[in-house]
């Protein structure tokens, strides 16, 4: 039997940090779309960012008509928004020591826009990321981050796939909001209630190993 996941995180009662989430506000909505392949519920943090920030939306599917549809309102401009970028071939030197820089189509180093409204971010693995971003060509017209994480995941081992960035999407989130000018508190939060949960997956496994012995013995 399938044990019952808690319904505000969708994770399993060993798993659940729900009750460590200190909602926290930011000035930049966050929008995270996330390919219906995806949900993980282990370690996947799209909804753990999405339930610690009030001023996000959390779209679980392939493809959106345009920004609007997907944040169910009349109108939204998407070059006031801002996509993680997949794409490498930035051009520019030390584009790699830039922890967070704004590009061009052309994928040339561009000013931070002064009037931005929020930050889209796309959660999978890196086929999924891609294939989210093919199929919604709106996205094209948003400004776009490329993030160079300065500090390394704290998820290593836990992850099997190769993930965009190297980061979880509740880290690049953190990221971004960061340098993006938002109160370090919040990110501060985002990042604990990860290292939270990666203890609590790693207690798990440590407990499933032991009865693994335990019943060879
Ligand atoms: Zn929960």
């Amino acid at each position: 039997m399938k044990p019952e996941l808690c319904t505000q995180c969708q994770k399993a009662p060993e798993l659940c940090i729900c009750s460590d989430i200190t909602p926290k506000d930011s000035k930049l909505h966050v929008l995270i779309l996330q390919h219906p392949q995806e949900p993980d519920h282990e370690i996947g943090s799209a909804r753990l960012t999405h339930l610690a920030l009030p001023n996000s939306t959390l779209k679980i599917g392939l493809s959106w008509r345009n920004l609007a549809a997907v944040l169910g309102r009349k109108e939204a401009d998407p070059t006031r928004w801002a996509v993680l970028y997949l794409g490498s071939g930035v051009k520019g030197e030390d584009i790699e020591k830039i922890p967070l820089q704004f590009v061009s189509k052309k994928g040339t180093p561009i000013d931070e826009p002064d009037n931005l409204e929020g930050i889209i971010i796309l959660d999978g693995t890196w086929s999924q990321a891609k294939a989210l971003w093919w199929r919604n060509a709106w996205l094209l017209k948003s400004r776009r981050i490329i993030l160079t994480p300065q500090q390394k995941s704290l998820y290593k081992e836990l992850r099997k796939e190769p993930r965009r960035e190297c980061l979880s999407t509740i880290e690049s989130v953190a990221e971004v909001l960061e340098l993006l000018g938002e109160k370090p508190e919040v990110s501060q939060h985002l990042r604990e209630l990860f290292g939270k949960l990666l203890d609590k997956r790693r207690e798990l496994l440590k407990q499933a190993k032991t009865q693994h012995v335990a019943k060879t013995i």
